[in-house]
C-alpha cells in the first residue's frame, strides 16, 4: 500500500492515527535538532517532522538529505502542530515519521512549483509536467474536467448521444487549411485531419440520430494568432426536426446549467441582437455586454457644419466613457497615440468633455458650439463627468477602432468583471461575405448553413444581403459558440455550391456523399458547436487558454516539450511515397 491518505486529507480529528502517505518534497527546513518536510501530491500539503529526539538518527540524517522534488513515501503518527498554519488545510496537524521510504530522486527542477513560479512560458512548456504540478495549472485542469463533467451530465440528460466521428477523412478546400496525413497504402493520396466533425454530424441525422454530441478534437492549419492552438476542442452538437429558436433554447439551457453548478449564478434568459444591430450598436459581432458605452452615430448632428474631417466621413461615431471628463490632458494624449498604432490605426479622435456644471469642452470648439455638444452627449448616453469619444472614416473601419477603443477602455477602468457572466446571442449572420483575395463570395459560416427561407430569391441580386438562419453565443465579449440551421435537401445545397463558385463536378467530387445523403430522407436540422478551451478559461475567469489545455502549443504551432512536428527519416518518407528537398 502506497498510502493510507492523500495529502490535502487529514484533520486534528486523525490525531494519534497511523498513516501512510506518497508525494513529491515541495520543501523542507533544517532546524538542525528538528527538519520539517512539506510533502504535496495533487489534492494537498502535509507537513511532516522528524527530530532528534523522536526519529532515529539515521532516517534523520536521510531526511536531510531530500531534495525538493524527491518522490517518498512515510508512514508516521498524526499529531497536533505546536504551531498551527491556518492558510492551509492540513494545518493543525503534522506527522512524526516513523518510516522513511526513498521512493525516486529527481534533479532540481528548472524552475520553482510554486503558485508564483520564476520560469518563464518557454521553459514551463519545455517541463509542462512539472508545471502541471503548479496550483494555477493543475486547479484549471481539475476546472476543465469538471466543465466537461456537467456538459456531458446535461446534455446527456436532455437525450442526447456522444458519438464518435473519424479523425482521418477528407481534405476539402472551404474554411480554414487542413492539415493532411499521407496514406502509406494509398499511394499520392492524403486524408486531412478534421476542422470540425460538420459533414459527419449532418449524416448523423440523416442516420436518425437525433441529437448528438461530441467532445471532440478539430484541427485547423491557420497562421497563428494570439492564443490560438493548431488542435483544439469543441463541444459538436447536432439537433433534428428543430428551429432556430429550439436549438438557442437547449443551449441556453446548457450554459445557464454551467454557470449555475459551477459558480451558484443564476442568469435570466440571455439577450439576442441581431448581427447588423451588434455591429451598429458594438462596432463587433461579440459585444462584451457587461458594461454600455454603447455607440451612438453622430452623422445627423455632426455634419452640417464645416469641420471637413467629420463632412468627409462615411460614418461619424462615438462613446461616452464613464467618468472620462477626470482624465487629464496627457491620459487623452495617451489613449490617442493608443488608437494611433499601426494594430489599431485610428488617425485621430475628437473629444468632449462633459462638465459637472452641465457644459461642454471639446478639441473642436471652433466647429461645434454647446448645443451640438449637448447633442453629442445625448446621442451617446453622456452624462456630466463623462467623456465623448468620436471617431470618423469609412464605417467599417470606424467601427472596428471604437470597438478596440471601448475594449481597451473599459479594461483600464476596471469594467471587465472576470466574475460577472453576460452571455448574448447574435442572431441573421449574413449567409456570404465578399472575399478581397479570391474575388468571390464565400460561406461565412460554412457551406451547409441554410439562408434564411424567404431570403433565397435574393440570392442572384444581392448575395451579400442574403441573411442566414445563423446565430452566435457570445460570453463577456468572446464567440464561444457559433452554429446555424442546415440545409437539407440536395437542390438547395447544389444551389449553394453554385453561388461559392463550385463547378457542380467540383461540388460532387467533394461533397457528393453528402447530397447524396440528403436524397435518402434527410430530416431538418440545425446545431452548433463550442469552443471548449476557451469557454472553460472564460468560466474559469481567466482570457488566456493555454493554461487551461495540458500540453497546448506554443505560437509557432510547436510542442517544444516533444520537439514536433520533427522530420522523418528517409525509409518512413520512403514508405509514404514522399520526397521531400531537404535544404
Ligand atoms: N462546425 C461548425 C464550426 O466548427 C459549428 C456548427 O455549425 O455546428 O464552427
Amino acid at each position: 500500500m502506497y498510502r493510507s491518505h492523500h495529502c490535502g486529507q487529514l484533520r486534528a480529528l486523525n490525531i494519534n492515527e497511523e498513516v501512510t502517505l506518497s508525494g513529491w518534497v515541495q520543501k523542507s527546513r533544517d532546524k538542525g535538532f528538528v527538519i520539517w518536510v512539506d510533502l504535496r501530491d495533487r489534492y494537498g500539503i502535509t507537513q511532516l517532522i522528524f527530530d532528534a529526539e523522536r526519529t532515529p538518527e539515521a532516517m534523520v540524517n536521510m531526511a536531510k538529505s531530500l531534495g525538493r522534488e524527491f518522490v517518498i513515501q512515510v508512514t508516521g503518527t498524526v499529531i497536533e502542530r505546536a504551531s498551527k498554519n491556518p492558510n492551509l488545510e492540513t494545518g493543525d496537524i503534522e506527522i512524526l515519521v516513523s518510516k522513511l521510504t526513498l521512493l525516486n530522486e529527481a534533479k532540481v527542477p528548472p524552475f520553482t512549483i510554486e503558485d508564483q513560479t520564476d520560469g518563464g512560458e518557454e521553459l514551463r512548456m519545455k517541463y509542462r509536467y512539472l508545471d502541471i504540478r503548479r496550483n494555477p495549472v493543475k486547479n484549471n485542469l481539475i476546472f476543465r474536467h469538471k466543465v466537461t463533467q456537467e456538459v456531458r451530465s446535461y446534455l446527456s440528460s436532455q437525450e442526447f448521444i456522444e458519438v464518435e466521428t473519424p479523425y482521418l477523412i477528407k481534405s476539402t478546400p472551404e474554411g480554414a487549411r487542413d492539415f493532411v496525413v499521407p496514406s502509406r497504402m494509398n499511394e499520392g493520396q492524403f486524408y486531412a485531419l478534421p476542422q470540425s466533425p460538420q459533414t459527419f454530424k449532418q449524416l448523423l441525422m440523416v442516420g436518425g440520430m437525433d441529437r448528438y454530441f461530441q467532445i471532440v478534437k478539430c484541427f485547423r492549419d491557420e497562421d497563428l494568432r494570439a492564443d490560438r492552438q493548431p488542435e483544439f476542442t469543441q463541444i459538436d452538437c447536432e439537433m433534428a426536426f428543430v428551429n432556430q429558436e429550439d436549438i438557442l433554447n437547449i443551449f441556453e439551457g446548457l450554459t445557464r446549467h454551467l454557470i449555475k453548478s459551477i459558480h451558484g449564478k443564476d442568469i435570466s434568459s440571455f439577450p439576442r441582437m441581431t448581427y447588423d444591430d451588434a455591429l451598429q450598436t458594438y462596432g463587433n459581432d461579440k459585444p462584451d455586454i457587461r458594461f454600455g458605452m454603447k455607440f451612438g452615430e453622430l452623422n445627423a448632428i455632426s455634419q452640417h457644419k464645416d469641420f471637413g474631417v467629420f463632412n468627409s466621413a462615411e460614418l461619424v461615431v462615438g462613446i461616452a466613457v464613464p467618468g472620462g471628463n477626470s482624465f487629464t490632458r496627457k491620459e487623452i494624449d495617451s489613449i490617442i497615440n493608443w488608437l494611433k498604432r499601426p494594430q489599431v490605426g485610428a488617425l485621430g479622435m475628437i473629444y468632449s468633455r462633459c462638465n459637472d456644471d452641465g457644459t461642454y469642452k471639446s478639441s473642436v470648439d471652433k466647429f461645434y458650439d454647446q448645443e451640438d455638444l449637448a447633442q453629442w452627449a445625448e446621442v451617446t448616453g453622456a452624462q456630466a463627468g463623462d467623456l465623448v469619444c468620436v471617431l470618423s472614416g469609412p464605417t467599417d473601419k470606424v467601427r472596428t477602432q471604437l470597438s478596440a477603443l471601448r475594449m481597451e477602455l473599459a479594461e483600464r477602468l476596471g469594467l471587465r468583471n472576470p466574475k460577472e457572466f453576460a452571455p448574448l446571442w447574435v442572431t441573421d449572420f449574413p449567409l456570404l461575405e465578399w472575399d478581397e483575395d479570391s474575388k468571390r463570395f464565400h460561406a461565412m459560416h460554412h457551406p451547409f448553413t441554410a439562408p434564411k427561407p424567404d431570403q433565397i430569391k435574393l440570392l442572384d441580386s444581392d448575395p451579400g444581403a442574403v441573411k442566414a438562419n445563423a446565430y452566435d453565443l457570445v460570453l463577456n465579449g468572446n464567440e464561444i459558440g457559433g452554429g446555424s440551421i442546415r440545409i437539407h435537401d440536395k437542390a438547395t445545397q447544389a444551389l449553394m455550391f453554385n453561388h461559392l463558385g463550385f463547378t457542380p463536378e467540383e461540388a460532387k467530387e467533394q461533397f457528393g456523399f453528402l447530397m447524396n445523403a440528403f436524397e435518402y430522407g434527410a430530416p431538418p436540422h440545425g446545431g452548433l458547436a463550442f469552443g471548449l478551451d476557451r469557454l472553460v478559461a472564460i468560466l474559469g475567469g481567466q482570457e488566456t487558454i493555454r493554461d487551461f489545455i495540458a500540453f497546448p502549443k506554443n505560437n509557432s504551432g510547436r510542442d517544444v516539450m516533444i520537439d514536433a512536428p520533427s522530420a522523418i527519416d528517409a525509409a518512413q518518407l520512403n514508405e509514404l511515397h514522399l520526397k521531400v528537398d531537404i535544404k
